[in-house]
């Protein structure tokens, strides 16, 4: 049972949104299901924090969020799918890439990663799906997304991410938050906030050392009236399914599934990049498949 934990407040009577998580357990499981190295499990791991709480902010539990990092770095890609009921999914195109510490003593994710862009796509049940674009401009997540929340959000955000592995190799803490003035939010509290999240360098000691939550709140804001608006339990949870991959096979064709097919022994293999599980079909399926589709 995955224990992770997200907490929604406002900050300053109504003025500042706070969501803060813990999704240690949810990056555990991640660096499990993938094999990740460890400075993959850092990228995929802010990746899936900060989506998390994306995610949280979705009214309509059919909504959906896709993000994608697009860098030319040794990692490849790193993608990661959740949806409004707070069920959060991904992977990273090669999951056993190890490099040196940087010169920080830190996980290199920067060059892991590598330089390229991040989108972002909204699904809400709108006739078009939202879907904005940023360049990467550091290559460490959590900037390339507070880049990105002012550049196609236009909203400032303060966000910190962290993935502390232990010396016995272990996902230690795996947290984040984002803090966003909302509309007439007073310069003042701004600089206030500002100025305390510069002083704080490592979002997991601090979420170590503060057990509790809301006191993590209260610490990121200065601010010891915050009131707590929501809860949630996000989880790693892979939704594929027979069905799911089966529109899969009907968008690729016929012809090119049965040839992959033919290549292949007469099975054709498709595995879930998000959990690894293989499904199999064979000749007959396939053509139930196309004769059966809707
Ligand atoms: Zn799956």
């Amino acid at each position: 049972m995955q224990k992770n934990i997200l907490k929604k407040y406002l900050a300053y009577d109504g003025q500042v949104s706070v969501i803060v998580l813990d999704a240690t357990d949810m990056v555990i499981e991640a660096r499990k299901i993938h094999n990740l190295s460890n400075v993959a499990t850092a990228a995929l791991g802010r990746t899936l924090v900060v989506s998390t709480i994306m995610c949280s902010n979705f009214k309509d539990t059919t909504a959906r969020l896709t993000v994608q990092i697009k860098g030319n770095g040794p990692l490849g890609n790193i993608v990661v799918c959740g949806d409004g009921t707070m069920n959060i999914k991904g992977y990273v195109t090669n999951p056993d890439v190890e490099l040196p510490l940087n010169d920080k003593g830190k996980l290199d994710v920067k060059n892991a990663v590598g330089d390229g862009n991040l989108t972002v796509i909204k699904d809400i049940g709108l006739k078009e799906p939202y879907i904005g674009n940023s360049k990467l401009v550091s290559s460490e997540i959590a900037e390339d997304f507070a880049y990105y929340f002012v550049t196609s959000e236009q909203t400032p955000s303060v966000v910190s991410l962290g993935v502390n592995i232990g010396k016995d190799n272990k996902v230690q803490k795996a947290c984040g938050y984002i803090i966003q003035p909302l509309p007439e939010c007073d310069e003042k509290v701004i600089d206030v906030i500002e100025s305390i999240n510069l002083n704080i360098s490592s979002v997991t000691s601090l979420m170590t050392d503060i057990e509790n939550i809301d006191d993590v709140a209260k610490t990121i804001t200065g601010d010891n009236n915050i009131e707590l608006i929501d809860e949630k339990k996000p989880v790693y949870k892979c939704d594929c399914s027979d069905d799911r991959i089966q529109k899969t096979i009907i968008a690729l064709g016929k012809k090119e599934t049965l040839n992959t097919l033919n290549k292949n022994n007469g099975i054709l293999e498709i595995t879930c990049n998000f959990c690894n599980k293989i499904y199999r079909y064979d000749e007959k399926q396939i053509n139930d498949i196309f004769n059966n589709q809707k």
